[in-house]
């Protein structure tokens, strides 16, 4: 596939100034919004073949957002695109400000298969809100549902306009070749590098989505059923193939086992077996295998059971774990939860703050102290104080990591701003200018502005 001349064209139909008029923006953005709803089954279809997973959890975890990021777009865009005015300095007096965003041109979208839909099309169509092109990069890894996109996309839109273009690492290397005038990436830390470096020779800016060990903290001041209850859910949703999943927990030592037998009961209830609909299965070999290697037998409190022929493992809670040990060294990324305890609140947090800044954070207490000590002493890309994941449902929230876990974010009107540029444009009348500024500079001129500046 020739990239080059696929960029040229999205360019040259960039520069023809179609894709600034929000008649247009809108027009495509009912257009996928319609195309989604009607292809409903197919994505459905894809996604359960990809990694078994449910079309409830399809529904909500993936269509619902890219429905209701379309749905955002359209009744906001009007006001997201107008130039907004600010006020002016003394010495630009008579004239006007405004701040005009402006679309940064040919964009590249590459995603993460964990969840394939959201993770490609939600930056997708805050590039085309916000007035781009775009070429989108969905992952190979999960095969089905990046053919069932660029099915859907490459059928229907322009390709000077949108693209889908499938692949893998061979193909994309070749195109981060090329200069994009936005990469916006989402998948680990150590592909993100990868990206960054390849932008970094053109220039390019990045947001770059990323991965990291995200803490849950239970406290002695915590609810124990809505902390195990919600930890639970978090957790093993998409059998903990989610980004901002908890990763592990610190539990004070005090209530450690009431609050694991908490835990215990609520995976129980949630009944995930095998072949659940409500459970889905490990995306391939490579990471099953992976994940298996962190069981050490002798630290299970719970489950611990996997199928190497389903790709399944069963949620398993191991205790007595150190920071030293191998599932503590890198983010887990499957239904391993690993419990650690704590004496002292503080010392738990600065614990955190010697590790990479996570992606997200949660605390579960009911302590004023401890909730203030949690926002203002760690660092975290985002987060919940009694919940966990549910920050990324927010649109009015700032979605993104920090640090080791991402620069940047999107969602709602961020996702906008990240595709655009704040252009500032000061417009001054032709009338009422004091001759300050022009020379010849003299002594009575200089005592003039020092008053004035
Ligand atoms: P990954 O980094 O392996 O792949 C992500 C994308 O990069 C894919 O499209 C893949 O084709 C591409 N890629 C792979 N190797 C590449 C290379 N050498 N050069 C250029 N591109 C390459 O990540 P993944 O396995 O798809 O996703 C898991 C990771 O993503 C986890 O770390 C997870 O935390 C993170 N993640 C982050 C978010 C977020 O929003 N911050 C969301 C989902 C996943």
């Amino acid at each position: 596939m020739n990239f080059e001349k696929i960029l040229a064209d999205q360019r040259t139909f960039f520069n023809s100034q179609k894709t600034k008029s929000i008649k247009f923006r809108k027009m495509y953005l009912e257009k996928l919004r319609d195309l989604i709803i009607k292809n409903e089954e197919l994505l459905y279809a894809a996604i359960y073949k990809d990694f078994g997973k449910s079309r409830f959890d399809t529904y909500t975890t993936e269509i619902s957002f890219i429905l209701k990021d379309i749905d955002f777009y359209l009744k906001n865009l009007n006001s997201l695109s107008k130039p907004k005015k600010v006020k002016t300095n003394l010495a630009n007096q008579l004239g006007t400000s405004k701040i005009h965003s402006e679309p940064l041109g040919c964009t590249l979208v590459i995603g993460a298969w964990n969840y394939p839909y959201q993770l490609s099309l939600s930056p997708m169509i805050a590039a085309l809100a916000a007035g781009n092109t775009c070429i989108v990069k969905p992952s190979e890894v999960a095969e089905h549902t990046m053919k069932a996109m660029a099915k859907i996309i490459n059928e229907n839109f322009p390709k000077q306009y949108l693209f889908v273009l499938e692949g893998g690492v061979e193909e994309i290397t070749e195109i981060l070749k090329l200069k994009f005038d936005k990469i916006f990436f989402t998948g680990s830390t150590k592909v993100g590098q990868i990206v960054y470096e390849a932008a970094a020779k053109n220039l390019t800016p990045v947001t770059l989505e990323l991965g990291g060990k995200s803490p849950a903290i239970v406290t002695a001041n915590a609810d124990f059923e809505v902390a195990a209850k919600r930890i639970v859910w978090g957790k093993f949703l998409n059998a903990g193939q989610t980004c901002v999943a908890p990763d592990y927990i610190l539990v004070d030592e005090k209530v450690k086992d009431s609050f694991l037998d908490t835990l215990k009961s609520y995976i129980q209830k949630f009944n995930y077996q095998p072949d659940s609909e409500h459970y889905t299965k490990i995306i391939n070999r490579r990471n099953f295998d992976r994940l298996v290697n962190y069981i050490e037998k002798d630290k299970i409190y719970f489950g611990g059971n996997h199928d190497s022929q389903k790709l399944h493992i069963e949620p398993t809670i191991m205790h007595e774990i150190s920071w030293e040990d191998a599932v503590m060294q890198e983010e887990i990324f499957g239904p391993i939860l690993p419990v650690l305890t704590f004496k002292n609140f503080n010392e738990a947090l600065l614990k955190i703050s010697e590790k990479e800044k996570p992606l997200a954070a949660y605390l579960f207490t009911n302590n004023s102290e401890e909730k203030e000590s949690f926002t203002s002493k760690i660092s975290f890309g985002g987060g919940c104080i009694n919940d966990v994941v549910m920050h990324l449902s927010n649109e009015n929230l700032p979605f993104g990591g920090v640090g080791n876990s991402g620069i940047g974010n999107y969602h709602g009107k961020f996702g906008f701003e990240t595709f655009s540029h704040q252009k500032a444009v000061l417009e001054r009348v032709n009338w009422g200018e004091p001759d300050l500024k022009y020379p010849p500079y003299t002594e009575k001129k200089m005592n003039w502005i020092k008053k004035l500046l």
